[in-house]
């Protein structure tokens, strides 16, 4: 076998090897040496030839769009296509981009080791060709490795046994024949709903039941492809940016908003709508908040109670030990009418567990069942499974066996540390596996595509992640899935399923837009987190952000929620409003009552909470955010209530004017007023008024510095503390965390200066200190501060800045810049559970400030 010098190997012809080799050959113009371990092109669609193999994405969805003339011209049959169709499909797209020429089919890597002096890879496969290239594409899917010898005595069994990966092309004969089936996962159920008709006896062993639901399978119409096809480009957009990479319709709702009624119809519309609808377009929250979870579990087993008529059969049947949608989604044809059949058997594999295959069939704990044929449905070493077999080596002679024996993970699923220039197609820890496959790899390869472009056009050599980037991103994908519900139970999404194999999650949870963001953002700053030829570029903003803020971030994407610089102000402050969702429930010990205070030519609503403690107690006037034209009392109940807690104080939440309907000053002479009435009042509500803060979050907190520079020079009340959270200072700032954040999150710069402009109404008002407190000429002898800023936040170094001023005009401060959080941590701690440090600061800091002991005037802090 001769040897060759290439570009680049690239290992598998599925859908992810084919288009790769089309992206770097055809469209690039590199050189490749592609191989495969079968006969032809298909992968996982090649291997998995097992009856009732079919696809659970409708095939207009789930097919290949880079080329606008192959998807109209592929006339799918079916809305889910079956495996021989796909085969198909994956054979004409090989021919019709003249890509067979570059495989080296029946042929199996057997090694690739990184040489550091010519940076190449030296590829060896079992034809004995050595390959070197300068990269190495891992195209071998996260399904290419089955599962083997779970059952002791496979060798002893007279009958047939079969792996449902390995089914023969010719096909099996099973008419009459008593069939085991070991295995109800997606696979499972496919081989036992269309056995069960032609077999003498089936006997299904079931460790976990599922939560199938109705797949929805007919012809596709003349009608359905023609709109597909009219579609074409809208679906294709829609696709890549809705949560599982199809165009289904958006969960904008809680199932906690619905009636049970409501709800019931919700899920009859989209149980029966077929695919992955059931999940991704009925209620957000069912995949992280378990009440929700349970409306969507209770329903499904009440379709399995009515679908199957023997009561015990059917509770059997009926899963109880996880949530809905965090095992792999299965879907199901007349599956739960099979075990209506009189030859079809199940057996409680969990129960009477399978000891082992004997000669004439399955032992269990409690019984020796005979079989001529037995069906190994129980799946694979998910992940880079393949790629951990084929002896990879890297740089300093590492294994990526050692390196992954802490579990497989790969930046966004794409790149290891230590393997320069080796990129996964989807790999461990991409999103694929909530993914419409197809459009995950085009995403993937076109990304990879990319960064050897850019490697070229730079004049690299070599791309590899950094350790640092590799461990955030890892990180990460840990922190995201501990916001959701997937680790409750035992998956192949968290490595479960192979026994010894390290339990982590072997996928982001993000949904499709959230990952797709997080990679245009690595691959516009420059490749973040990758070092090119030895010079590392910093992480970027999402990578460092913290999972939960990330979760919730996709969350809205996944809504197809419009940033708020594209909505209306009406929209906007809906917007705002509807981060209340996302908190914790107010702590019910708190009383709450509503008062008004005076403003100039009127009064405004001001709402106080008090805890449950013996008074008199200190103040904290309040002010809260929303960019000085949205945010409410209501939306601040749950942060003001923390706040009264952890602080043992009275919080005053004033109500304050809105812009543009009332531009500046209006918000500041009410935040004026409001501390003066409070200091006239606050006795009624069992506060202390020589014990008075002020604090505010965002705008709420530009508030709360101008009151402490308003109050010191229009003679009082005296305050004894200022907490600043977030606080924007100074509208004509030019910092660098704005030019790092331009994009938010949440706050972006194009947002943050049309709520600026609506609020100053003047562009001229920028520059006054009571807009822009960083602007005051003195700011000695104003309360001690807290200044409290998160890591990702375009505001920080203004507020970091000024918390500097302060401190050197004399005024005792402290500022707190909490890591990886962003704006509006404060009033999402439902949905960010770190928001919890930025009380902690607020109480540690103010306790001692506020405490009856201390007199107003003695110095706080050194
Ligand atoms: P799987 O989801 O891992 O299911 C394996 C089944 O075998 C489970 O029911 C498992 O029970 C059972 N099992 C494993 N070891 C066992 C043992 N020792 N004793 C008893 N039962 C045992 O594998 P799969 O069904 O092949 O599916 C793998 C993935 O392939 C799917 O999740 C999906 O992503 C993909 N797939 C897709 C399609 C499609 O329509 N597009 C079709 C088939 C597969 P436990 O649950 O208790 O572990």
């Amino acid at each position: 076998m001769t040897n060759r010098d290439v570009d680049a190997v690239i290992v598998g012809a599925g859908f992810s090897g084919l288009y790769a080799t089309h992206r770097l050959r055809n469209v690039q113009g590199l050189t490749v040496q592609c191989f495969e371990a079968g006969e032809g092109p298909g992968g996982v669609w090649y291997w998995n030839k097992y009856p009732g193999a079919r696809c659970d994405f409708e095939s207009i969805y789930y097919s290949y769009t880079f080329d606008e003339a192959l998807q109209r011209e592929w006339r799918w049959t079916e809305r889910f296509a079956a495996q021989p169709e796909i085969l198909a499909y994956l054979n004409h797209v090989a021919d019709r981009f003249d890509l067979r020429r570059s495989f080296r089919f029946n042929t199996r890597v057997t090694s690739a080791v990184w040489n550091e002096e010519t940076n190449r890879w030296t590829v060896r496969s079992d034809d004995g060709s050595v390959t070197t290239a300068r990269f190495f594409i891992n195209a071998a899917g996260a399904f290419s490795v089955f599962k083997k010898n779970d059952f002791p005595g496979q060798d002893d069994f007279h009958g047939t046994v079969l792996h449902t990966s390995q089914w023969p092309a010719e096909g099996v004969d099973l008419t009459g024949k008593r069939v085991a089936v070991i295995g109800t996962g997606s696979t499972g159920i496919q081989v036992i709903q269309t056995i069960a008709p032609q077999v003498g006896e089936l006997t299904v062993f079931q460790r976990t039941p599922n939560f199938a639901c109705p797949l929805g399978n007919r012809p596709l119409t003349d009608e359905d492809f023609a709109q597909a096809v009219a579609d074409f480009s809208r679906n294709r957009q829609e696709s890549r940016n809705s949560i599982a990479g199809a165009p289904y319709p958006r969960a904008v709702r809680s199932a906690l908003m619905d009636t049970p009624e409501e709800r019931r119809k919700v899920y009859d519309e989209f149980y029966n709508g077929g695919g992955f609808r059931m999940i991704t377009s009925s209620y957000y929250d069912l995949i992280f908040n378990p009440v929700a979870n349970a409306t969507a579990a209770d329903f499904i087993r009440e379709q399995i109670r009515e679908r199957v008529h023997d009561p015990k059969l059917a509770e059997l049947l009926c899963p109880n030990d996880h949530p809905y949608g965090v095992k792999r989604a299965t879907f199901e044809i007349n599956y739960f009418e099979a075990f209506n059949l009189p030859h079809v058997h199940l057996v409680d594999a969990r129960t009477t567990p399978i000891v082992r295959i004997t000669e004439k069939g399955i032992a269990t704990t409690d019984h020796e069942y005979e079989f001529d044929v037995i069906v190994l449905a129980t799946g694979f070493d998910v992940g880079a499974g393949a790629l951990a077999r084929m002896g990879v080596i890297g740089r300093g002679g590492r294994k990526l066996t050692d390196h992954w024996a802490h579990g497989q993970r790969a930046y966004l699923g794409m790149a290891t540390h230590g393997f320069p220039n080796l990129f996964h197609i989807n790999g461990p820890q991409s999103a694929a596996a909530l993914f419409n496959n197809p459009l995950a790899i085009e995403d993937s390869v076109d990304f990879v595509g990319d960064l050897i472009g850019y490697l070229d056009s730079h004049g690299h050599t070599a791309a590899e992640v950094t350790d640092l980037a590799e461990d955030r991103y890892n990180e990460l994908v840990r922190e995201v899935a501990d916001a959701t519900l997937f680790p409750t139970a035992t998956t192949w999404y968290m490595g479960d399923n192979i026994p010894g194999k390290p339990r982590t999650p072997l996928s982001l949870f993000t949904g499709a837009p959230m990952y797709r963001a997080i990679c245009a953002e690595v691959e516009t700053t420059g490749y973040a987190g990758f070092s090119f030829d030895g010079e590392n570029r910093p992480l970027s903003s999402l990578i460092k952000l913290d999972g939960s803020a990330v979760f919730f971030l996709a969350g809205l994407q996944n809504m197809g929620a419009k940033p708020l610089e594209d909505c209306t102000l009406e929209e906007a402050r809906a917007a705002m409003e509807s981060f209340k969702l996302m908190q914790l429930p107010v702590a019910d010990d708190v009383s709450i009552v509503d008062a008004r205070y005076p403003i100039d030519g009127g009064h405004r609503k001001v709402r106080l909470y008090r805890p449950p403690i013996e008074g008199p107690l200190p103040v904290v006037v309040f002010y809260h955010g929303g960019g000085w034209i949205g945010g409410s009392l209501d939306l601040y109940d749950e942060p003001c209530a923390t706040l009264a807690r952890r602080v043992g104080a009275v919080v005053v939440s004033p109500d304050y004017r809105l812009a543009p309907e009332h531009p500046f000053p209006a918000a500041t002479d009410d935040a004026v007023a409001a501390v003066r009435w409070a200091a006239d009042h606050i006795t009624e509500f069992g506060g202390d008024p020589e014990r008075i803060a002020v604090a505010g979050e965002s705008a709420g907190a530009n508030l709360a510095a101008v009151v402490a520079l308003r109050l010191r020079d229009e003679g009082g009340p005296q305050l004894r503390a200022q907490v600043l959270i977030t606080p924007p200072v100074d509208f004509l700032a030019d910092t660098e965390s704005r030019r790092q954040f331009p994009h938010g999150p949440i706050i972006s710069m194009e947002l943050a200066m049309r709520m600026a402009s609506l609020y100053l109404g003047d562009p001229a008002n920028a520059v006054s200190p009571h807009a822009s407190p960083a602007r005051a000429e003195d700011l000695s002898g104003l309360p001690s501060a807290l200044v409290v800023t998160m890591e990702i936040d375009p505001t920080r170094d203004e507020a970091e800045n000024y918390a500097q001023a302060l401190a050197t005009a004399g005024v005792p401060t402290v500022c707190r810049r909490i890591d990886r959080l962003c704006h509006t941590a404060f009033e999402l701690s439902g949905a960010i559970p770190r928001a919890a440090e930025i009380h902690t600061a607020i109480a540690e800091f103010l306790t001692p400030l506020l405490s009856a002991q201390r007199a107003a005037t003695e110095p706080a802090l050194g």
